[in-house]
């Protein structure tokens, strides 16, 4: 008798995977295939409504047909010279974000970490013309995170993250995240950056105080060290203002974005006041794909949908529901909301990972933020209708695992 196994074309996938990729994710048992609105598929059909965005990155969803328009034309015309070129989205994208933010120019890379270390570089050399030499000592806070690359985890203060590839980047303080009296005494004369997300993200969503970030506005220009402000997940209307920081009415020296500015394409970008642009010159940073025409393209798209005020009131009142809908959940296995926006983190009395896990069978993709915390960054086009759907599988999972 023979015996023939019938394979799956997802598990065909999923052998493929572990056959040839490098173990560094535990992936979902399922395989992706398309996506519609806030709706992901795999390819058994199952549908999951989509709480995580790709890691709080597709914020019009998915198959959005200006931006899939947009990409396709651009891609036809021109997808890649380098930087040695002068093109118009490029120059475009850069004259809006400016036009959008405190900034006055803006240097394009391909990532988040990327960003992160292009700020560091420009930090240590506007902070070296200040004060010399020794002027290199950077400020990051408790549950921050900036990125993998080895810059940006330098500043990442995980010691799961980091101890395996120590030595890392010298001269890095942490500091305890909303203390403002902590923060005065590791900050000096010999700082050249102080790093910080207003909405913290990987690290459990913790919104900085908007005292916090006045006192380190006023550190900074004490010291002639440059404020930073990490908006990669917060920024580009996610807690529902266009940058979180307007929340607190400080603005960074630099700024860094990524996650969704291009749709879900690579980017990331440094904004920066003109001061620090003045000590960056040709031949100090460089990327052969940064800023290239196809996903400069693809990000004014999303820039001008994501700043228009009725979307950011939209994300606002979405937002506003899901936090009162999390809150309502009568459920013990619940300690606390935390968030504003479609940035929110729901700290749970069990690891988030068996949620998550759950999650699965009822139709649901979402994302942890630590051990203990459920990160809920979906769509921004996510409508009230699907936060019911949400808050009824929620309970549904809570009330089996309680
Ligand atoms: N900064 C923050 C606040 C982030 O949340 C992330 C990623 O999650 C990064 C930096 C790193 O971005 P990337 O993964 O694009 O390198």
């Amino acid at each position: 008798m023979t015996i023939t196994t019938v394979q799956t074309e997802a598990q065909r996938i999923i052998d493929l995977e572990s056959r040839y990729v490098v173990h560094s994710y535990n992936r979902a048992p399922f395989v992706l295939a398309h996506g519609e609105g806030v709706y992901l598929y795999d390819t058994e059909g199952n549908r999951y409504l989509d709480l995580m965005a790709g890691i709080a990155v597709n914020a019009l969803g998915y198959g959005d047909p200006e931006l899939a328009r947009v990409i396709a034309e651009q891609a036809a015309d021109l997808i890649h010279v380098c930087n040695l070129y002068h093109t118009a989205p490029h120059a475009e994208l850069a004259a809006r974000l400016c036009e959008l933010s405190f900034a006055d120019r803006v240097f394009f890379n391909n990532s988040g970490s990327e960003a992160n270390e292009t700020a560091i570089k420009f930090a240590r050399k506007w902070a070296r013309q200040r004060g010399g030499d020794d002027k290199t000592q950077i400020v990051t806070f408790t549950n921050a995170f900036h990125g993998r690359t080895t810059g940006a985890l330098a500043i990442t203060p995980r010691e799961k993250y980091q101890a395996p590839f120590r030595p890392l980047l010298p001269d890095v303080v942490t500091v305890p995240f909303n203390d403002i009296t902590a923060a005065m005494s590791a900050i000096g004369p010999q700082t050249c950056a102080v790093f910080v997300e207003p909405v913290q993200g990987e690290g459990g969503i913790h919104e900085a105080d908007a005292d916090f970030l006045m006192a380190l506005r006023k550190l900074c220009d004490s010291y002639s060290a440059a404020l930073i402000f990490d908006e990669v997940q917060c920024g580009l209307g996610r807690t529902g203002t266009l940058w979180a920081y307007e929340a607190a009415g400080v603005t960074p020296d630099i700024m860094t974005l990524a996650k969704p500015l291009a749709g879900g394409l690579p980017i990331g970008a440094v904004l920066v006041t003109d001061s620090i642009a003045q000590a960056i010159q040709p031949g100090d940073h460089g990327s052969t794909f940064a800023g290239g025409p196809l996903v400069c393209r693809a990000a004014q798209v999303v820039l001008e949908r994501v700043s228009w005020p009725g979307f950011l009131m939209h994300v606002r009142e979405v937002g506003n529901y899901l936090k009162e809908s999390l809150l309502a959940l009568d459920s013990p296995l619940i300690k606390e909301v935390r968030g504003r926006g479609l940035m929110l983190g729901v700290e749970l009395a069990v690891e988030a990972a068996q949620v998550i896990q759950a999650g699965y069978a009822h139709g649901l993709i979402m994302v942890n933020a630590g051990a203990n915390v459920l990160r809920l960054v979906p769509p921004l086009i996510f409508e009230q209708e699907h936060v019911d759907e949400l808050i009824d599988s929620l309970d549904a999972i809570l009330s089996a695992l309680a």
